[in-house]
């Protein structure tokens, strides 16, 4: 071989080589620089800011915090009222970075200062405010260094009450006890609005412990998620330097909360009275009201006693917070909100009057303190991850807050209350007309999408569908589950996985074959609702399922989901438990099932107790069999499976899947002999999809007269539901005029002319609800 081409072929390799080493480099460089931009935190400074991110950088994160407010209200003058504070945030360094930030929304903020371990400042280099994500960030001279804590100072910030503000720190006024009018504050944190109260991390899953004070002025009461530990006294010009009054405050200090999310913190100052009380345990709870109503209250107060015990049992995890109170403010957002410790209310919702409170407010007023109890579990202790899961909150306190108050000795059916009150009446209706639909759980990323998640198919449909699997796989199956979910996630936080993890591990133990995600998502992550047409074929039952909501707008529809097929015969209906239908649980997972079925079947029954969030159509010869069954003897059916069979012939009628003959078979065979509420209940709110050339007004005013005779000799509130029946009953029938209704009202009014005393004394039946106007007459 000649030299020449040795030496030329070195050079070319030399040459290959250095390209191939250039092009190596470059490439390395790309993927390291690729790699530091994914893993290097949203400065905010790069100028290629996400603009869809709204999340807080997770380079540090907050251990404790100590926060003082002091809301100045002792101004005559709304305007000039404010409040100003102080908060110290210990964070520790996860990664190294230079930049710290927080939430903050419409607070002044005048200095941030920022120290290490050891005492010695951190240099700030500039304070950026951020309005649109409601950020502040803090440039830092110098890196924070992972694994390393440091101290977070914001002296004197101050924020101003927004006009009519429902949200954050906000301004409301009330009466003391010589009946003088002041203002007095209250907050409400959840979703996204502690960063209006002070500069915080103001994620879920930022979590930390919380040492507030709060200031008030001597005459005022100053209420926290926790006991007071200390108060001592103070110039007022230390928090409010330009004003001469109060020329002394007291400042309370609380003592530590759990590990908790900033959302859950809650802050009152007011003129209040209180009541107590302390449960076998020595556990103290106390409702706090304006001094007019606070002796009115301790219904509300003994239920909340209550109902801590009931869920303690039921979810077979102590409460640990030792001090429960319960505050009634004149102005909420909501009914109510479960601050770890201090949950706050509507006031009206914690007074009860025995002889002006019907039973249809008791009761909803009862769920309320149910469900805002059993938060302290779900929420409170384990708290989602991120919103997109607030179910996990919500949709188990909405199933927990009946299934609790079941406990504590009410011997009604609220389980069917709650398929009328719940699934009938807010989801089913509102879902096929496609009002706001949304799947259960869903990505949401700025306050106003977090905001829109507080609704119905969040709270009512996300309950009807984990009472569905309660009642699918059974009561002591799933309440092992949970109550091992909540063990393993106290005072942090899940996410579905979690929940669907520790489901899984009860069903392996009690030898079910089902996978809880697959069968949860087809719920909780599709929109709508299935129907599952039933008809007989060749000795079976063929079962399909179609979207019902595509259905209703005429069309196509690919979904199906995981549907728990419960059916009963006339003849098995006798010898199992009603309330345990797990064990006759067929899953269906594609479009069609086949279920056997004995040649001698007369009539069957699918999805029991209304179970399964889900509709059901028949053929025309079994929906006639079942309303026969209905006017032989309709005790057969439990009070949901009455209602359903109701809420189904009718609505399927509406939506011309069925004739109206079959919901009018059903009503005029065996309505009249129903004394129970929630059938009564459909049948009222279903009444005007049917027009009276079909059911005549004379008709229902015939089926109407035998409970309307019921309700209004037995003895007043003989249990929740009768009373609810009465107030239902009452109203629709002297809203119709029908005379019954109208003489009944007049006879009590007369005979209260006599006795000189209140009319209508009853009041699930009062003049409000007939009508009829005792002084004037009608
Ligand atoms: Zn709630």
């Amino acid at each position: 071989m000649p030299a020449k081409g040795i030496g030329a072929h070195r050079k070319t390799l030399l040459l290959v080589t250095a390209l191939v080493a250039a092009v190596l480099i470059a490439v390395s460089l790309a993927i390291l620089l690729s790699l530091l931009l994914r893993s290097a935190p949203d400065n905010g400074n790069a100028g290629v800011e996400d603009k869809s991110n709204y999340r807080l950088p997770t380079d540090v994160k907050p251990v404790s915090y100590a926060l003082t407010l002091a809301p100045f209200i002792y101004s005559n003058i709304r305007d000039d009222c404010y409040f100003t504070g102080s908060v110290s945030i210990a964070v520790e360094a996860v990664n190294d970075t230079d930049m710290l930030r927080l939430h903050s929304v419409r607070l002044e903020v005048p200095t941030v200062r920022v120290r290490n371990s050891t005492g010695g400042d951190v240099s700030v280099e500039k304070i950026e405010e951020n309005v649109e994500k409601q950020w502040l960030t803090i440039k830092l001279g110098e890196p924070l260094r992972a694994g390393e804590t440091y101290t977070v100072l914001i002296d004197r910030f101050k924020g101003k009450f927004v006009k009519n503000g429902k949200t954050g720190l906000y301004l409301s006024s009330s009466y003391s006890e010589n009946s003088t009018e002041y203002y007095l504050v209250s907050s409400q944190l959840e979703p996204t609005h502690a960063r209006e109260v002070f500069p915080c991390f103001d994620e879920p899953a930022m979590k930390a412990e919380f040492n507030v004070s709060l200031v008030r002025g001597r005459e005022f009461t100053a209420l926290s998620n926790m006991p007071i530990k200390s108060s001592s006294l103070v110039p007022g010009n230390t928090w409010f330097p330009n004003s001469a009054e109060p020329k002394s405050v007291i400042k309370d200090d609380f003592e530590t909360t759990p590990t908790m999310s900033t959302y859950t913190l809650a802050f009152l100052v007011a003129k209040f009275q209180s009541i107590s009380l302390t449960d076998s345990n020595g556990r103290v709870f106390t409702n706090w009201l304006p001094p007019e109503l606070v002796q009115k209250s301790n219904f509300t107060l003994s239920l909340a006693a209550k109902a801590i015990g009931a869920f303690e049992k039921l979810l077979n995890v102590t409460y640990k917070t030792n001090i429960t109170k319960q505050a009634g403010v004149p102005l909420l957002n909501f009914a109510a909100m479960e601050n770890w410790g201090l949950i706050i209310y509507q006031q009206n919702i914690l007074v009860y009057d025995e002889n002006t409170t019907t039973t249809k407010s008791k009761l909803s007023n009862a769920l309320t303190v149910s469900h805002e109890i059993v938060h302290q579990w779900f929420g409170n202790l384990v708290t989602m991850k991120w919103w997109n899961e607030i179910w996990l909150n919500e949709a188990f306190s909405i199933f927990y807050s009946y299934l609790g108050l079941d406990l504590w000795g009410s011997e009604s059916d609220l389980d069917s209350h709650f398929v009328v009150d719940q699934k009938y009446k807010h989801v089913m209706n509102l879902e096929r007309k496609r009002y706001k639909v949304h799947p259960i759980q869903m990505n949401v990323s700025t306050p106003t999408e977090i905001d829109g998640l507080f609704d119905y198919i969040v709270y009512y449909k996300g309950g009807s569908v984990v009472r569905m699997m309660h009642n699918s796989i059974g009561a002591r199956v799933f309440g092992a589950a949970v109550s091992s979910y909540i063990r393993k996630h106290s005072y942090s936080n899940s996410g579905s996985e979690d929940f669907y993890s520790s489901l899984n591990e009860q069903l392996r133990i009690h030898k079910q074959s089902l996978d809880a995600e697959t069968v949860m998502s087809s719920w909780v992550k599709q929109v709508g609702y299935p129907l599952v047409t039933c008809s007989m074929e060749n000795g079976s039952l063929l079962l399909r399922q179609q979207d019902i909501v595509s259905l209703s707008h005429k069309e196509k529809s690919n979904l199906t989901w995981s549907i728990p097929i419960t059916a009963m015969t006339n003849l098995n209906h006798t010898g199992w438990s009603r309330s345990e239908v797990a064990h006759l649980v067929h899953w269906m997972r594609g479009e069609t099932l086949r279920l056997p079925l004995d040649s001698s079947t007369d009539w069957y029954l699918i999805n029991l107790r209304s179970s399964g969030h889900y509709q059901v159509n028949y053929d025309r010869q079994n929906w006639d069999r079942l309303a026969t069954q209905l006017t032989t003897d309709h005790t057969v059916f439990t009070p949901a499976d009455r209602a359903s069979l109701i809420y189904d012939s009718f609505t399927l009628a509406s939506l011309g899947i069925i004739d109206y003959s079959v919901p009018l078979k059903i009503v005029t065979g065996y309505l009249e002999n129903e004394t129970e509420f929630a059938p009564w209940a459909v049948f009222w709110s279903n009444l005007k999809k049917m027009t009276s050339s079909v059911l005549p007004v004379k008709t229902v005013k015939r089926i109407a007269k035998k409970v309307f005779n019921y309700v209004t000799t037995v003895t007043p509130k003989a249990s929740p539901l009768v009373g609810m029946l009465a107030e239902l009953t009452a109203r629709e029938t002297c809203d119709r005029d029908f005379t019954y209704c109208i003489n009944f009202a007049k006879d009590e009014c007369n005979k209260c002319k006599v006795e000189n005393s209140t009319c209508l004394k009853n009041p699930d039946i009062s003049e409000d609800i007939t009508g009829y106007k005792c002084k004037t007459g009608k």
